[in-house]
């Protein structure tokens, strides 16, 4: 069929408003103090967005750092922008691992054993690979438990070829307005801010070294005092309400997808016809 049918044919779709995506981008980055970084996640095509025009509007309007789960959607957000910081939350299978170099991507690492194994990779290729340590304070899945983290920073410090730009963990509760949830969000910020201690003050607080840990429903990271400096959202740049306590509470972003349909047919029914299957009372 030809294109012209094809639109002209064209009953229900998706529309992506970039516009308010970039509104929503500016009003979130406006709303964070200045020394915190935000980090842009697009994982699962950018949450169903399309990643292609998704990713090309945000690195148009300023986003510079990326999220994704899996090198597969690294490699296509690298093709959208040389510059970006792309991070893999996920984990990177053994046959994905030369991806990792090919596309500039950062690894997000969870134990010695990848570790070494990036490690000698990197030295082959002759080539330094930026990392995030992952610390796993609670949620149970990806990063190092918090309680061994100290020897792993150490032994991930010591692996020359790879170059640690950054330490982060996930709240798991995040989301949820409960108060035994909200409790263990703050256990798990304070056993993260424990874990850091032993990396080394000057990679700490170098200012490109990011440190993270809230999404859009964060409740703990802007504290003056704690050592963060950097945010992953995903679902408020799409324009999903922040839950009503959170630090971005405030803000109003806008839905960036909306479904749309044709109407096919109006027409007046007496009072209480069911529309469709009618369903009879025994
Ligand atoms: C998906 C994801 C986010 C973003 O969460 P939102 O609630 O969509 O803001 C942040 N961090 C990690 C590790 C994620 O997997």
């Amino acid at each position: 069929m030809s294109e012209e049918n094809q639109s002209r044919l064209r009953r229900a779709w998706v529309e992506t408003d970039l516009a308010a995506l970039e509104r929503n981008l500016g009003k979130i980055k406006a709303a964070l103090p200045p020394r915190v970084r935000y980090i842009s996640v697009v994982k699962a095509d950018a949450y169903g967005h399309g990643v292609g025009p998704t990713v090309s509007r945000l690195l148009q309007c300023g986003a510079d750092c990326f999220c994704v789960a899996n090198t597969r959607e690294g490699a296509e957000v690298r093709e959208l922008g040389p510059g970006a910081g792309i991070l893999v939350l996920g984990a990177v299978l053994p046959e994905e691992r030369p991806l990792l170099f090919e596309y500039g991507l950062t690894a997000a690492l969870s134990t010695e054993a990848e570790t070494l194994a990036l490690a000698k990779l990197a030295e082959r290729r002759n080539q330094r690979l930026p990392v995030h340590i992952k610390i796993d304070t609670g949620m149970g899945r990806m990063g190092v438990w918090h309680e061994n983290a100290a020897d792993f920073i150490r032994y991930t410090l010591g692996c020359r070829s790879l170059e640690l730009r950054g330490v982060f963990t996930h709240f798991s509760s995040a989301d949820s307005a409960k108060p035994d949830d909200a409790a263990f969000t703050h256990t798990q910020r304070a056993r993260f801010v424990r874990a850091i201690e032993t990396i080394p003050h000057d990679l700490r607080e170098a200012p490109d070294f990011l440190i993270h840990a809230d999404n859009s429903a964060g409740l703990e990271t802007f504290a003056a005092d704690g050592p963060f400096n950097a945010v992953r959202v995903g679902l408020l740049q799409y324009g999903l309400p922040p839950r009503p306590d959170s630090l971005l509470a405030r803000l109003q972003t806008e839905p960036v997808l909306s479904f749309h349909s044709r109407v096919g047919l109006v027409k007046t029914l007496p009072v209480g016809t069911r529309a469709g299957r009618v369903c009879r009372r025994r």
